[in-house]
């Protein structure tokens, strides 16, 4: 019942309304959404040979969980969500979210960062994409209340098999620069909620632009261009009330961390 109702209440107002929020809250709640990220979340957990997880160091996976919570806890722009941190074992240098609430770091990005203020920069990022929603969104636009129902509500089969189709490319993940400044946006609000230094974000642009140049990141889309978010998160930082100027970059005044260099050593 609640299926027809959202689908014709979609024919009505989908022409005028697609891309708004309250047209995509109608499509997905928070309730399916969480469900639809934990099928996704399941998914990639079950596939080891493209998502083996990293299981070799407890203290790495617990420094991770609890840094990624402290910060979805110390915002407030979405709350009742169940975030869950994981590590992938590759050194590939990438990370990612899903809807409503999973976030996955790669063990290649870890090994890259040089302090627990660019990893927090990082997860803040991904959990700022959560919070504002954007893959979800996105499904929603590019794929169909169909798709999603049947993620939802059909056979497990199927099910995994259109879940397997859109990893395959990753594209739902794949959001537009406004999107990815929004995100950054949170990376620094949120890294200041959490007493990290906000310049962890940007300071982890700049290690990637040292390694790598402007070669594009599926954390980062292919645009805008790294060398292009630094400056746009050194305007970012200059705007966020609470920070306090000339904060040693890499400096973490969360108080409950282990130096980053004892996460290193265990990589
Ligand atoms: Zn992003």
């Amino acid at each position: 019942m609640i299926k027809c109702i959202r689908y014709i209440s979609m024919a009505f107002l989908l022409p005028v309304l697609f891309t708004c929020d309250a047209i995509t809250n109608f499509i997905i709640s928070d309730e399916d959404e969480i469900t639809l990220g934990q099928k996704f979340r399941a998914q990639i957990c079950a596939d080891a040979v493209n998502y083996p997880l990293y299981t070799k160091d407890t203290a790495v996976i617990n420094y991770i969980q609890l840094m990624g919570q402290a910060i979805a806890d110390a915002q407030s722009d979405r709350k009742n969500i169940p975030f869950s941190f994981t590590i992938i074992d590759s050194n590939i240098v990438n990370a990612f979210s899903l809807p409503g609430g999973p976030v996955f770091v790669y063990r290649g990005l870890l090994k890259d960062a040089r302090s627990g203020a660019e990893v927090a920069g990082v997860l803040a990022h991904e959990i700022g994409h959560i919070t504002m929603r954007h893959a979800a969104k996105k499904l929603a636009e590019a794929y169909g209340v169909q798709i999603i129902d049947q993620i939802l509500f059909g056979s497990d089969s199927s099910a995994a098999a259109i879940i397997a189709n859109l990893l395959a490319g990753m594209a739902f993940l794949k959001v537009g620069r406004d999107n990815e400044y929004q995100a950054d946006s949170c990376g620094v609000a949120y890294s200041v909620l959490t007493r990290y230094n906000s310049y962890g974000i940007k300071n982890f642009f700049q290690t990637l632009y040292n390694l790598y140049g402007d070669t594009p990141f599926e954390l980062f889309s292919d645009h805008p261009a790294t060398s292009e978010r630094i400056s746009n998160v050194q305007r970012l930082i200059n705007k966020t009330p609470g920070v306090p100027p000339g904060v040693p970059p890499n400096d973490t005044t969360w108080m409950h961390q282990a130096d980053y260099a004892v996460i290193l050593s265990k990589l």
